[in-house]
């Protein structure tokens, strides 16, 4: 079944090209994932079609208003019941929602999917909220002018671990945070660049000694940059006693 996103924009034209590209193109061919794009704008009163006012207190910006919102999320709620689909989870982009992790990102992945709210401006009325937002999501600790990058990010991030989406499926089971650790570094031809030679091991043909140097890579990069990632690995008791063993080797 695929993964269903409606999307709540402004911007619809911004998602074109991920349609039309790569990975995310293969998604979209192979109807991996499904995306529905409402221009907000379309649900909108009077000529002017307005989407947003000026904030009550007072204060610099705009607002993005509940009625066309609401109007729009209606038509999605109708447009999931016709095609038989569950009334999806409504998730807003925030800076002041869950920071996105891999985990979710996975838990996303085997569907049904849901509907994406892309704030602009200062935010959306907090009504729409309380009343409509199910989960709020966040991209990290910075601020962007719009929802739609995160909208992409998370279908981006869904749409390649979707089966058959990779040329090789293998391909995001050994990425960072698959297994909560750092990705370890990658080397192709030629074997020898100026000074560089690509790490020994890697030319052995010795596939188990080529997993473990992997693994050690990957504790030892993901030690010194995100500590806290061991710390966590560690507490769901994902470290072997030889990674425990190497540990302690490198911060000896
Ligand atoms: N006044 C808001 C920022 C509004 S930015 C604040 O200070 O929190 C406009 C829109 O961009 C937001 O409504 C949100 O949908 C999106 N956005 C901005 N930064 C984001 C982030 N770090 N993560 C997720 N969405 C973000």
């Amino acid at each position: 079944m695929a993964v269903r996103f409606d999307v709540i924009t402004l911007f619809p034209d911004l998602f074109a090209p991920f349609q039309t590209i790569g990975v995310t193109r293969r998604a979209f061919e192979t109807q991996a994932v499904d995306v529905r794009l409402w221009p907000l704008r379309d649900f909108a009163d009077g000529t002017y079609r307005r989407v947003d006012d000026r904030p009550f207190g007072g204060g610099p910006g705009m607002v993005m208003l509940v009625e066309p919102l609401v109007r729009c999320l209606s038509a999605i709620r109708a447009d999931q019941a016709a095609a038989a689909s569950p009334p999806l989870p409504v998730v807003l982009f925030s800076p002041a929602g869950k920071p996105l992790t891999q985990q979710r990102v996975q838990q996303m992945a085997q569907g049904p999917g849901a509907v994406l709210v892309c704030g602009r401006y200062e935010g959306i009325d907090q009504r729409f909220i309380d009343a409509h937002v199910d989960e709020e999501i966040s991209l990290g600790d910075y601020v962007l002018s719009g929802g739609e990058l995160p909208a992409l990010t998370l279908i981006d991030a869904v749409a390649r671990l979707q089966p058959g989406v990779l040329h090789d499926a293998a391909s995001h089971e050994q990425d960072s945070f698959s297994d909560g650790l750092l990705d370890c570094p990658h080397y192709s031809r030629p074997e020898v660049l100026l000074d560089a030679a690509v790490p020994p091991m890697l030319m052995s043909g010795h596939h188990a000694h080529i997993a473990r140097w992997r693994r050690e890579q990957q504790l030892t990069i993901t030690a010194r940059r995100r500590p806290e990632l061991i710390e966590a690995a560690r507490a769901r008791g994902e470290l072997s006693k030889e990674d425990e063993r190497f540990l302690l080797k490198i911060t000896l």
